[in-house]
């Protein structure tokens, strides 16, 4: 195989092990997934219920405020009482105090409701928070396990980087140029393995890419095996390389 595919494949595979283990640093490791969304769902849920608890202890705060506010007006209304002369007057205010014992009621009634809805809150919230701790110990735990391997991935990152510009150090620029490109456009890979397509009694054989199918042509084979450039499919332009196996 040409030297310089031998380096990019080398190259592409230092590069997808260094994705890895950046996934790695950086993400959740599977073996936590389960307990992190867990815990995240619960935490959700106490800070849901914690907003409800407080919006509640708002409403009553607003009612009671109301609730003196009418009685101020009652009280005064009360005193008036003594102080008009005509039965119209008289007639009036007493509307007035009918209004605002309404209003009295309603808002004791609202600052009841929202002390109800408050405690509720709050003995659920206790329920939530106990059951919440065990899972909270679990995590920690658990994190504390996966900050401890963080230290060996991020030494592989390190690696794989000093890896990687050392293979890019060994090729042509023009060749890792064109490398970066198509890997631009397939983050997943730049390169496609060739693959035989099998037709039973056929005496030569026919050559395909793997990665999109498409048909390589006998002149593109023999330039992939002894050329020195790198040959990119006719189709999808993945760079194209034999795997050992089916060298022969
Ligand atoms: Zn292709």
């Amino acid at each position: 195989m040409n030297q310089n595919l031998q380096s990019i494949l080398e190259l592409q595979s230092a590069l997808t092990r260094l994705h890895e283990a950046d996934q790695r640093l950086h993400g959740i490791p599977d073996w936590m997934r389960e307990l992190h969304e867990e815990h995240a769902a619960r935490k959700t849920e106490i800070e849901k219920l914690e907003e409800t608890a407080a919006e509640a202890a708002r409403q009553r705060r607003t009612a009671e405020a109301a609730v003196q506010d009418a009685q101020e007006k009652l009280k005064k209304y009360q005193q008036q009482i003594n102080k008009v002369s005509t039965q119209r007057e008289y007639g009036a205010l007493l509307q007035e105090i009918d209004t605002v014992k309404g209003q009295i009621s309603s808002s004791e009634e609202a600052a009841f409701s929202a002390l109800d809805l408050h405690e509720k809150a709050e003995k659920e919230l206790a329920a939530l928070r106990e059951s919440f701790r065990e899972i909270e110990e679990r995590y920690a735990a658990e994190m504390t396990r996966w900050e401890a391997e963080k230290p060996e991935i991020a030494r592989q990152v390190e690696e794989l980087k000093a890896q990687v510009a050392e293979i890019k150090s060994r090729l042509p620029r023009g060749i890792v140029a064109q490398f970066e490109r198509i890997l631009d456009r397939y983050p997943a890979g730049a390169m496609a393995p060739v693959r035989p397509i099998e037709r039973p009694g056929q005496r030569q054989r026919e050559w395909h890419c793997s990665a999109c199918n498409y048909r390589v042509r006998p002149q593109v084979v023999v330039e992939i095996r002894n050329g020195d450039s790198l040959v990119q499919c006719d189709s999808c332009k993945r760079i194209l390389f034999f795997r050992e196996e089916e060298e022969g």
